[in-house]
């Protein structure tokens, strides 16, 4: 099966030099932006001007009455907007989004289209993809532009096949870097011979541009080619999941706890905590696995991915796997018993104590703060 996916892929070869600018899938839900979707444009636009002056970061905006949105878009540096708007996409469904947006990719072909790794881009990316014939990096940490450099760098120090890339292929193409094998690897994935080129990127790991109120851009109004009877699903009521309400991906202050809470009850003295500091609570895998806490908690690689001001590890040893989804934190201030655990190691305050005995002491300081 994989062979014939392969074959459809080297059939769709494509003249790479008719695709264009960078898109930044902006997820919307209830008429707001995802923080991911302006983190993506900040890095769009880092891109399309590292691959020429004239290529633009444009923001895709699918939905309806979502108009507001595009004001938002042009303020954090998308330079144009796409506004697919319908009834029939006013909610989230899968075939609706794949449908309309595959039409969009058709008609305008992007060079570049990076989704954030929600649970919403990681349903419609491989779907897209698939669709247009062209590849997918999932979960992306970083990107970069230039891809000759890479088959260089690939020729000189790897075994693989490199004979299919062409160095001198003068079109611009993205290396883009996912941790593998549970992050002890980082892999460089590129797409050479299709496109466009898709990613889905990692909420919190980008940078957003500073914002600027007032910045305008022009808005190309997609008509969408979509009835009732392309969507398979119907959307009978919209029940907020505790992810939602937990939402550790825009908090600026988080509190986590880990196995060295020694049972489910000192989430409660997390919680405590970080109702005081006004953070939300976060967690190791080892607290959820362990049960104390739900997954929605859950900071690292098969968590969330976050960037607050400041981040409490407390009793988290700091495993590979969970700085794979705090590292970029601000502030990160680590409480543990073990001065060598190595979340000590990229603390910027490491406190060796029992988080029993610290955590009540800083609470304390705080009231009398
Ligand atoms: P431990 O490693 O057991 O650390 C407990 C720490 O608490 C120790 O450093 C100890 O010194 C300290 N301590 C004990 N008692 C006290 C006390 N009273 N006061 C202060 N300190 C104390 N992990 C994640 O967190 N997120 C992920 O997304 C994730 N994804 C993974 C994906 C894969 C594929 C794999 C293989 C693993 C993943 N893990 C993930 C698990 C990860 O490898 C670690 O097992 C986990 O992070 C350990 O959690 P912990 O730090 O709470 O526990």
């Amino acid at each position: 099966k994989f062979g014939a996916i392969k074959e459809k892929a080297q059939e769709a070869a494509v003249d790479l030099s008719a695709y264009k600018n960078v898109w930044v899938f902006a997820e919307q839900r209830d008429g707001k932006l995802m923080n991911v979707a302006l983190e993506l444009i900040g890095e769009g636009y880092r891109l399309a001007k590292e691959i020429s002056e004239d290529t633009k970061v444009c923001a895709l905006l699918v939905g309806d009455g979502i108009d507001h949105l595009a004001e938002e878009c042009f303020a954090y540096g998308a330079e144009a907007v796409y506004m697919i708007q319908d009834p029939l996409l006013k909610n989230f469904t899968t075939d609706g989004y794949t449908k309309v947006i595959k039409q969009a990719i058709d008609e305008y072909k992007p060079e570049i289209v990076l989704y954030g790794a929600t649970h919403i881009g990681r349903d419609l990316a491989p779907r897209i993809a698939a669709r247009c014939n062209t590849g997918l990096t999932a979960d992306c940490t970083r990107l970069d532009v230039k891809v000759s450099s890479y088959i260089d760098f690939a020729k000189k120090n790897t075994t693989l096949d490199t004979s299919t890339l062409d160095p001198d292929d003068p079109s611009t193409g993205i290396k883009q870097t996912r941790p593998a094998f549970g992050g002890n690897l980082m892999a460089t994935i590129i797409c050479p011979k299709t496109r466009p080129q898709m990613s889905t990127v990692r909420p919190g790991v980008m940078q957003k541009r500073d914002k600027v109120e007032g910045a305008t851009g022009e808005v190309i109004n997609v008509k969408p080619e979509i009835t009732a009877a392309d969507i398979r699903t119907q959307i009978v009521e919209i029940v907020k999941s505790a992810k939602e309400l937990v939402s550790l991906t825009d908090a600026e202050i988080i509190c986590s706890g880990g196995r060295g809470l020694g049972d489910a009850s000192g989430f409660e003295l997390i919680q405590k905590f970080a109702d005081k500091v006004g953070g939300v609570v976060g967690s190791s895998r080892a607290a959820v696995d362990a049960g104390w806490i739900d997954h929605s908690h859950q900071v690292g690689q098969t968590g969330t991915t976050v960037k607050p001001k400041i981040y409490f590890a407390c009793g988290i040893s700091g495993a590979i796997q969970h700085l794979a989804g705090m590292q970029t934190s601000d502030i990160i201030v680590a409480i543990n018993k073990d001065a060598d655990a190595p979340i000590m190691e990229i603390a910027d305050y490491a406190i060796v104590g029992d988080l029993y005995k610290v955590i009540p002491a800083i609470i304390d300081e705080w009231d009398n703060a």
